[in-house]
């Protein structure tokens, strides 16, 4: 039957059929988020121990059929103008609460996110896979309001797992595992002050001894991240150490409530008015005697905040930014599919097959660097990792976190081009979203400059690179008479040729040393996610998936290899072809 407007005009038949291709896509777009990523689903059969992957799997397969519709849902709705956080600071009755309000829809949200077990996981210490996986599958839907107060309370889990005593312990850690939302406890991190975010060490809250082993704090803070946390881990300038820089920083713990159900000393000025991930508060605010927690040793604090905080934080940003990745891919090729253009799906022309592949090969082979990553972090909280992976990890951590935030961002555009001009409209699909939240994770957690500059530094310092150079060549000689053998000889040469670079910059005088880190960094790193893609490979048992090996070479070609493929060549279509399709 011909759909008419409500005029009674005829609607053209060419429209009726355009809108049907769109409400087609929509409608794919609700599928299983993990049945349908059979690459994510390799890898926790390559990483989760075998104790957990049943449970890991089946909590996954669960979570994934939320992902792409109700949480989806939930998620676009609480980030609709006038559905963001507002503050909220007083009570009916006047007491002072400094609270933030929320549409019901971010509560709802907030069920299934926690409810999927991800903070629960750490109560099986070390679990950082358990919760990475999930958290991979909710940063599909970028941010989501609820992403980044997952990664910081991940941060405070740990530190409470590490340096708490036992009465803290008992205190905090129930609400912080506790998968029940409304029951549960959420965490924030506030290191930044308006001097400066990245000069950590020109902090000037000030942390001041008490009589009874507690703290007070005073101050103000300037990116405060979920301030309507439960707990925040703050860094303080303790007065007593009187010393400038990080070194004289404490780590604190700082309740929002005193235990009489008081407002502890926290004074929330305003929220921040954001770029992305808007539907979490992040405000500006003071504190005038706080009370709080000292975590570890007393200067320590800026070691602790680095190895249980910041590191945390970095893994976490890394994989959101590849759960983003995911989506645009995904959204894109699912278009391309149902949109038509000169009488063809635009999913039969090759410029367009190519983006999906260079965006599929991206995304899997950072998605393998990045949950090894995730896998190691276990190795080294169970104290089983060696001095080499330590050097390895430190490396790694933050060329990937540089590197990850970039491809996502640059994954959003591609994604928003595919979409053409409905690729622009915040109502169509999440990616204007996505894009907005991914260039505030290039931020988060360390700007590009600060990660190149702390490689460098850690390179000069503490030669990191050997330990980093000597672990992938490991993997390569393990693998060597693979079937992957071939492609292992053609990285372990890759690797020394970098090796000699490496030593080339760092004899360099800092300041033109620090000029070529953008693009070694990414020499660098690109190699790791080669190696580790193929190191995958031989050791658990090559995907018999064709495309899971031209994804690895579309990738080599892309980023490793000086000489690149005769794009017109047969076999170069047949690869883009086959990549992009869904996998
Ligand atoms: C939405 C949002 C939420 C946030 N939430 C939190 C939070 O919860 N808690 C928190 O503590 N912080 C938070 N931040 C702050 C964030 O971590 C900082 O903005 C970030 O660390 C950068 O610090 P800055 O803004 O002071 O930039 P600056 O440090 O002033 O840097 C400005 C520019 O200079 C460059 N630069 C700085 N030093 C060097 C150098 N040595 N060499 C070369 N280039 C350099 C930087 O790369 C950057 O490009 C948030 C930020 C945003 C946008």
């Amino acid at each position: 039957m011909t759909e008419k407007l409500t005029t009674g005009f005829e609607i053209q038949p060419a429209a009726s059929e355009a809108r049907a291709d769109l409400e087609a896509f929509a409608e794919s777009l609700r599928h299983n988020a993990y049945d349908a990523d059979r690459h994510l689903r390799r890898l926790v059969e390559y990483y989760a121990t075998d104790d957990r992957y049943d449970e890991l799997d089946a909590s996954l397969r669960e979570f994934g059929e939320v992902i792409m519709g109700r949480l989806d849902d939930l998620v676009r709705e609480n980030n609709a103008p006038g559905n963001l956080p507002r503050t909220d600071r007083w009570s009916d009755y006047g007491a002072r609460t400094e609270e933030v309000d929320h549409h019901p829809t971010y509560h709802e949200a907030g069920k299934y996110i926690y409810g999927s077990g991800m903070m629960a996981a750490y109560a099986d210490h070390p679990n950082s896979m358990g919760a990475l996986t999930r958290f991979y599958l909710s940063s599909i839907n970028g941010e989501a309001g609820h992403n980044c107060p997952l990664a910081c309370t991940a941060g405070v889990i740990r530190v409470l797992q590490e340096l708490a005593d036992d009465e803290l312990k008992e205190r905090f850690l129930p609400g912080f595992l506790n998968p029940e939302y409304g029951e549960h406890n959420e965490g924030a991190q506030f290191l930044t002050e308006i001097q400066g975010g990245s000069d950590v060490g020109k902090n000037g809250v000030r942390a001041v001894r008490g009589d009874d082993g507690t703290w007070q704090l005073f101050g103000e803070k300037w990116f405060c991240s979920n301030i309507d946390a439960d707990v925040f881990l703050m860094t303080a300038r303790i007065d007593e150490l009187d010393e400038e820089g990080t070194a004289g920083l404490g780590l604190f713990l700082v309740p929002r409530q005193l235990e009489s159900g008081e407002v502890n000393g926290f004074y929330l000025r305003r929220l921040k008015d954001k770029l992305g991930t808007r539907s979490m508060a992040s405000g500006e605010c003071d504190f005038e005697g706080a009370v709080a927690y000292h975590m570890g040793e007393v200067g320590d604090g800026f070691k602790h905040m680095m190895e249980f905080v910041i590191n945390t934080s970095r893994l976490y940003n890394a994989v959101g930014c590849c759960g983003m990745m995911r989506r645009s891919y995904v959204t894109a090729r699912v278009y391309a599919d149902h949109r038509r253009a000169f009488g063809h799906p635009i999913a039969d022309y090759p410029l367009v097959q190519e983006t999906l592949a260079n965006m599929r090969a991206d995304s899997e082979t950072l998605l393998s660097g990045t949950m090894h990553l995730a896998a190691m972090q276990d190795r080294l909280d169970a104290g089983e990792a060696t001095d080499e992976e330590k050097a390895f990890f430190r490396m790694a951590l933050n060329l990937n976190k540089a590197r990850t935030a970039k491809t996502a961002r640059w994954a959003c555009v591609e994604g928003i081009e595919i979409l053409g001009g409905n690729g622009a409209i915040e109502t169509f699909s999440v990616l204007p979203r996505l894009l907005r939240d991914s260039i505030v994770f290039e931020n988060w957690e360390g700007t590009h400059n600060t990660l190149y500059m702390q490689v460098l530094r850690d390179m000069k310092r503490y030669a990191v690179h050997q330990g980093f150079f000597s672990y992938l060549d490991g993997l390569l000689d393990e693998i060597s008479e693979s079937p992957e053998g071939e492609r292992a000889a053609e990285l372990a040469d890759l690797l020394t040729a970098l090796e000699a670079d490496t030593t080339e910059v760092l004899e360099r005088p800092t300041a033109s040393a620090s000029l070529t880190m953008r693009r070694l960094v990414d020499d660098l790193v690109y190699a790791f996610y080669a190696v580790v893609r193929t190191w995958e490979r031989a050791c658990f048992g090559a995907d018999e998936d064709e495309a899971a090996e031209a994804s690895l070479d579309h990738f080599m070609d892309r980023h490793l290899r000086p000489d690149q493929p005769d794009v017109g060549d047969l076999t170069y279509l047949e690869r883009i072809g086959l990549l992009s399709e869904v996998s």
